[in-house]
């Protein structure tokens, strides 16, 4: 394992991050043509006479400036193009498959698109000109009435216009992929999916042989420390490249994490064999087979950084994993620990920018030279990620929220099971599903016997504590995924039993009132003995839709009265035309 030594790097929250947006160079070098070599044409004429002159015109110089290769026919011409490279193609229209093929020039173009043509003509037609330009040709020259000066500069012109339009035509292609990455960042709110749509989206523009991004938190002065904080984050590329070396990739990453915050600009390396790098960081990179690089930092603003979007190891693990459950009291001791970090070694400056981690690009076959667009693509493409990073982890947050606040509405605070508002909820969700299925729902209410006397005599804090034990007993005595246990109000409870009858109903209510009695609940004021006890009153229907379930509650709380009124502890059935029962 390669060791390195790079302790003086200063720590990662220092550096200002570029205002302005980074965005793809949208200018053409129009002076693109300088030819030092002599140029390769193709002829394709069949008329020996045109072919006689051209040759004259083109090979009678002082000095090799055009190469002819005269071919008779348009089909003869696309096999030369395919075979070999020329610099430009002079078609004389009259050839006889170009009269059979009347898209000759669009033949030929597509044999060697980014090669342009020449028409010579025998007419002198202005509308057949201008279709063959249409075509696609470059130029369109009327044979016999061009001297040599005229056909070499409509030989440069050509090729200097198709070169212009070879680059615009390659400037659209990539304007076209970085929009089409940009949505694929754009269309997820999800951190995983958004760092894989980049990866992926890069690696395809790039044509690199592998792309990651790097999740880097407190860089270790030492990368070769195996540092849980730091992680790739998502990877696209050739799984053979470094598989069996994960740990030396991160080391590589972690290295270039350092560079990248020390120098504040892209890290560009085209020749690893050749660069001027740390010795150590060359040969790591040499024996991952890596033969260029180019890395650029992600930015995040300090105030994001600072207070909620910087995730402990263990979050982004969590992260990572989707349905990995995270124990919300250690997360959130890590992420104290790991925030006062942050604020105490990187995060004094709040107006600054923190480094989140990198994009780099790796080329493994060859060294490459990296071209001044591409790593303006990779500047604006990151500027892109870090908003949708923060996007991301804003959603995320206030998804946390929601649910947090879901939770709060839907329990009651003092006994933690569900609340009078949840009670409400589900028990009208379950009367219209059970009226539409026509099944039976049975409603338990429970009310503890001689409650007032026990508070005045053990306290409040002592009746908070039994009110929270009676719930427990409660909520443990039901046992189906719809049931609900639930506080109706004070020291009273409710038990919604869905899909069930009269019979299953008191079975439930017994159970509960066993578990009370086993409690064995001190209490030394009532006067019916020496523990707490319930009285309980029950009532079960089939829903009709017209109806609503405040029937139910009224026929279990007049079941429970009369449990009240024929000595409590003891429970009580409303049977079906309203007059209850004792069980
Ligand atoms: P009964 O046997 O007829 O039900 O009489 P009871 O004393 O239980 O009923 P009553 O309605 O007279 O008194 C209910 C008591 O429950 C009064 C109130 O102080 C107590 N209580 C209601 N909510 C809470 C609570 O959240 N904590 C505590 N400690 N006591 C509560
Ligand atoms: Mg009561
Ligand atoms: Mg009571």
């Amino acid at each position: 394992m390669v060791r390195f030594i790079l302790k003086q790097i200063s720590p990662i929250a220092r550096i200002p991050l570029e205002t302005k947006i980074c965005r793809p160079p949208n200018t053409i070098a129009l002076n693109v043509f300088k030819p030092s070599q002599s140029l390769k044409i193709l002829l394709v004429e069949d008329n020996l006479a045109d072919v006689a002159l051209m040759e004259d015109l083109l090979g009678s110089f002082s000095y090799p400036l055009f190469s002819l290769k005269t071919v008779k026919s348009v089909d003869a011409g696309v096999k030369c193009l395919q075979a070999s490279g020329f610099d430009a193609v002079l078609l004389g229209l009259w050839v006889p498959d170009s009269w059979r093929e009347i898209n000759a020039i669009a033949t030929l173009k597509a044999a060697a698109p980014a090669i342009p043509v020449i028409v010579l003509t025998d007419i002198d037609d202005e509308n057949a000109a201008l279709s063959a330009l249409r075509e696609g040709a470059q130029d369109c020259l009327i044979k016999g009435r061009f001297q040599r000066t005229l056909l070499v500069r409509a030989i440069h012109y050509a090729i200097e216009r198709q070169q212009i339009e070879e680059k615009l035509r390659q400037q659209a292609e990539r304007e076209r992929l970085l929009t089409q990455t940009i949505e694929n960042i754009r269309s997820s709110l999800d951190l995983v999916d958004i760092l894989q749509n980049t990866v992926a989206g890069v690696r395809k523009f790039l044509k690199a042989d592998r792309v990651l991004i790097y999740r880097c938190h407190n860089l270790p002065a030492n990368p070769t420390a195996n540092d849980p904080k730091s992680a790739i984050a998502a990877d696209d590329g050739d799984p053979n490249l470094c598989q069996e070396k994960t740990q030396n990739i991160t080391d590589a990453l972690a290295v270039s994490c350092l560079l990248l915050a020390r120098s504040d600009s892209p890290e560009v390396v085209e020749n690893v064999s050749e660069a001027e790098l740390d010795l150590s960081f060359k040969q790591l990179l040499a024996e991952l087979g890596i033969a260029a690089v180019l890395s650029v930092p992600i930015w995040q603003s300090q105030d994001r950084f600072a207070t909620s979007e910087v995730l402990p190891a263990e979050a982004w693990e969590a992260e990572k994993n989707e349905g990995a459950l995270l124990d919300a009291n250690s997360l959130l001791a890590a992420e104290k620990t790991h925030l006062e970090q942050i604020n105490a070694a990187n995060c004094q400056d709040k107006k600054r920018n923190c480094l989140w981690g990198m994009l780099t690009a790796y080329n493994c076959s060859s060294a490459r030279h990296w071209q001044e667009w591409e790593v303006e693509f990779l500047k604006h493409l990151t500027f892109q990620v870090s908003i949708a990073i923060e996007q991301s982890q804003l959603y995320r947050h206030l998804a946390a929220a929601n649910e947090k606040l879901q939770q709060l509405a839907t329990t009651d605070g003092l006994t933690g099971i569900a609340n009078r508002r949840q009670f409400d909820r589900i028990l009208i969700l379950e009367w219209r599903r059970l009226a539409r299925e026509k099944f039976p729902l049975s409603l338990i209410m429970f009310d503890i016997d001689f409650f007032k006397l026990y508070n005045d005599f053990y306290g409040h804090l002592a009746g908070d504590d039994c009110l929270r034990q009676v719930a427990r007993a409660i909520a443990s005595g039901v046992r189906r995924p719809a049931d609900l246990a639930a506080r109706y109000g004070g020291e009273e409870f409710a038990v919604v039993l869905p899909n069930t009858a009269a019979g299953g109903a008191i079975a439930v209510a017994r159970t509960i009132c066993d578990r009370i009695s086993n409690l064995k609940l001190p209490h030394d004021r009532s006067p019916i003995g020496p523990c707490v006890t319930l009285s309980v009153g029950i009532a079960t229907t089939v829903p009709l839709t017209q109806e609503s379930p405040a029937s139910l509650i009224s026929r279990a709380d007049s079941a429970l009265s009369q449990a009240k009124a024929a000595g409590k502890n003891r429970i009580f059935q409303a049977t079906d035309n309203s007059q209850p029962s004792i069980k």
